[in-house]
């Protein structure tokens, strides 16, 4: 079959799809959403595990995704997960298939997703304290992170990369502490800068910590240097640290954008097509899936909706609006 390459109009082409498989989660980290949670979406409109393979599927055999991350929301509530996963795999032996996720109750997952065909996961973890970890996600569950973690790597759901968000006055003095650990523990560890992408609408640019003052505190105890390996699309850029082998990520979405090289789509757990995290327009693939479209109908919108992608996310600009939808209920 022919694949329509999911172009856009400066010579983007999309080969990674961010899935959301829920926009539920059982932490509630401060800079994501508010102690409450949110107002869930409702079960009837959220895609059935049948109705995200067949997307997925579409995505792969027509559309050329050659990598699908599974995120939310938390992937590991969602109760399919690991058949979803494997039902995956069964499409292409050669994706590559991950999920980014908080590794609560990972422990217990990790070998069935392993076995279902998952390849790594990436693990959010702001801190190593115990207190700090409460602060931030106002629960205490840092042992099940580490634990997950720990299940992660025993199973060779590797490389285990482990992204953290630095706050202003919470988080920010534990950079080099993180480092060393993650080497340590045999983690890739990857710092990203706080975005505009929080429910409450609280994110402030001059409020967040940026790569500079990232690289400044980790400069202190280590030397870093530019890793050799080419960037490619991947959003952090790496340094060896002390020479190497050993590296850290840098995702400076803010401050050093990298949207020329964006080779994401994603799809919400309601069948929503986002081209950009940042996009204020959506392409409902739910509607369609559910009025009976054909696949090619179905691959059909999605090339248009990837068609109509901005340049770039353009926080800096004056005009800049927070999209309508969270980081969570989007699929981070
Ligand atoms: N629950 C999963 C997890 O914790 O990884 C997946 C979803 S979560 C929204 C994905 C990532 O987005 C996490 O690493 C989280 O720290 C990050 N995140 C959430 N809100 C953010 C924000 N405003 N700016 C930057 N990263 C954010």
């Amino acid at each position: 079959m022919q694949i329509q390459p999911l172009a856009d109009r400066f010579g983007r082409v999309a080969t990674d799809l961010r899935v959301s498989l829920t926009d539920r989660c059982n932490l509630r980290c401060s800079y994501c959403m508010p102690a409450e949670g949110l107002d869930w979406l409702p079960d009837d409109t959220v895609l059935t595990d049948d109705e995200v393979v067949r997307l997925i599927d579409i995505s792969v055999r027509m559309l050329g995704i050659r990598e699908v991350r599974f995120t939310g929301g938390e992937p590991l509530v969602r109760r399919g997960l690991v058949d979803i996963v494997s039902r995956t795999r069964a499409l292409d032996s050669t994706l590559e298939l991950s999920i980014t996720t908080n590794a609560l109750g990972l422990s217990r997952q990790a070998a069935a997703l392993k076995a279902a065909g998952l390849d790594r996961v990436n693990v959010s973890l702001d801190t190593l304290r115990a207190d700090t970890f409460h602060e931030i996600t106002r629960r205490d569950r840092i042992k099940d992170v580490l634990d997950g973690l720990a299940a992660a790597r025993a199973e060779g759901l590797g490389p285990v990369k482990v992204n953290a968000v630095l706050l202003r006055g919470i988080n920010d003095d534990e950079a080099p502490e993180l480092l060393r650990w993650a080497i340590a523990e045999g983690y890739d560890l990857r710092f990203i800068e706080q975005m505009p992408l929080d429910a409450q609408h609280g994110w402030s640019r001059a409020e967040m910590i940026t790569a500079e003052e990232i690289f400044v505190s980790l400069e202190r105890e280590f030397a870093l240097t530019p890793a050799t390996e080419p960037r490619g699309s991947a959003p952090a850029e790496l340094f060896c640290v002390d020479g190497g082998p050993a590296t850290v990520g840098v995702i400076a979405s803010v401050t050093r954008p990298f949207c020329g090289d964006c080779d994401r789509v994603r799809l919400t757990a309601d069948g929503q097509v986002r081209n950009c995290l940042f996009a204020r327009e959506e392409s409902d693939l739910r509607a369609a899936l559910r009025s009976g479209a054909s696949d090619a109908e179905i691959a059909g919108r999605w090339v248009t909706a990837m068609a109509g992608k901005r340049a770039g996310h353009g926080i800096d600009d004056p005009t800049f609006l927070q999209p309508d939808r969270p980081m969570s209920a989007i699929g981070g």
